[in-house]
């Protein structure tokens, strides 16, 4: 093999979210002394569906499009996780995220297993009507294998509560009757709860808020760094900016990033990037690269856009003593040893973006009771469990002197294994 040839399979050995996963699972079984059998179930998910879904185009042809759903682990209940439109989406992505969410429903103590899915399509690209078709032949293809007691979707990359609100609405003609619980993230008229839209940065805040009181940070100081401008993104500036008044120094988005050493107004850098389709040229700040802003001296630094950025390439340069991970899987495992070596703490993703699917969780839990809670009471909640799992997470690290990421893997999978074996499945 030639060297080029080499290195690139090196590469895509190293950015293959699925066998990062496989890895943790192994080390995490290690240290945990987990039966192998155990260990062989949740390396592999339990069902995978690959569909095509035809879709007439504005122009009057056919598209097809290839969807995914992947169902991980559902020993404490049914599967949830979102689905994500994307084009560049792989089957291995959606793999490793459906696994990534039977680790967050169990770290977080919600009865419900893990799952994903994900279409492989250029929403940017594509006009309302279109979108709505794709939605609805999507759940036309998987229909069967979903439902309120069965897989929960809900929203992720690039999907939003119209698209939750079209697949629900889809789901519920097949399935003859109004089935609200069967997708989460949808708009209130339609089931939705309160607080889910700005839960995943808001369950984040709540994390980084418990973080920093271990490590003596005062959040009113603190200056933060936000890869990634989309739902989670502006969201954690914005939360954290209105509740302590931290300084967002800087944020970026697909086209590059911005700069502001005193801090600059989210929801101007927010407005900014609607009208203009980008954070760059925001009047006051200053254009940085996307290299740039993970490596800038700031407090806080906050992943929320996609998988594998942190790598031990630029791990070595990184200064922030937090990293709070609003993203799925940001950080390679090369990478989170670099880290932990320097003494900073990371908030793994399946902790610190968990108040996403706890919110959904709740929604679920108004849909089947058909009683809404107020704002106070989704917050008080969603706070309460992110702190819990924050600190379960924390005294696991403590105790097997792991990383933040491995410590929550024992906490999780721990869980898991032991309702697997409650279960009689190994
Ligand atoms: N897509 C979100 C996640 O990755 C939310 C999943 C859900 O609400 O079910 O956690």
């Amino acid at each position: 093999m030639s060297k080029p040839e080499e290195h690139k399979q090196a590469e895509a050995k190293i950015l293959n979210s699925f066998t990062i996963v496989q890895q943790q699972c192994d080390t995490c079984a290690q240290q945990l002394e987990l039966p192998a059998d155990i260990c062989e179930i949740i390396k592999n998910p339990m069902r995978e569906i690959q569909v095509s879904i035809p879709v007439r185009m504005d122009d009057g042809f056919i598209k097809v499009f290839k969807g995914f759903r992947v169902q991980h682990n559902d020993a404490l209940g049914p599967t949830k996780g979102g689905i994500r439109f994307h084009p560049d989406e792989t089957i291995d992505t959606i793999r490793a995220l459906a696994a990534w969410m039977s680790w967050k429903c169990a770290l977080l103590e919600l009865p419900l297993g893990g799952a994903k899915g994900g279409v492989i399509c250029n929403p940017r690209e594509m006009s309302e009507g279109e979108l709505e078709r794709l939605s609805r032949g999507y759940v036309d293809k998987i229909w069967q294998l979903i439902g309120p007691d069965m897989d929960i979707p809900a929203p992720d990359v690039y999907t939003n509560p119209q698209i939750m609100a079209w697949m629900m609405d889809q789901y519920s003609k097949l399935a003859g009757k109004n089935q609200f619980g069967v997708i989460t993230g949808k708009p209130l008229y339609v089931g939705g709860s309160i607080g889910r839209n700005t839960a995943t940065a808001r369950g984040g805040l709540y994390v980084i808020e418990e973080a920093a009181r271990t490590a003596g940070m005062d959040l009113r100081n603190a200056s933060l760094a936000i890869q990634g401008y989309g739902n989670a993104g502006y969201n954690l500036a914005f939360l954290a900016n209105d509740i302590f008044g931290s300084k967002i120094v800087a944020v970026s988005d697909q086209r590059g990033g911005i700069y502001c050493q005193e801090g600059f107004d989210p929801l101007e850098i927010f407005n900014h990037k609607i009208a203009n389709g980008s954070v760059i040229g925001c009047p006051g700040t200053e254009q940085i690269s996307h290299s740039e802003l993970f490596t800038l001296d700031v407090d806080i630094l906050c992943p929320s856009a996609l998988e594998n950025v942190i790598t031990e390439d630029n791990a070595p340069f990184i200064k922030a003593s937090i990293i709070a991970e609003l993203a799925n899987g940001p950080t390679t495992p090369e990478a989170d040893d670099i880290l932990f070596d320097k003494g900073i703490q990371v908030l793994p993703d399946f902790l610190c973006n968990a108040g996403g699917v706890t919110v959904s969780y709740f929604e679920m839990v108004q849909n089947f009771t058909m009683l809404y809670w107020d704002e106070a009471e989704v917050f008080e909640r969603l706070k309460k469990k992110m702190a819990s799992a924050y600190h379960s997470v924390y005294n696991a690290s403590e105790k097997h002197k792991v990383n933040m990421r491995q410590a929550a893997y024992m906490v999780a999978v721990k869980r898991i294994a032991d309702t697997m074996i409650l279960r009689g499945w190994a």
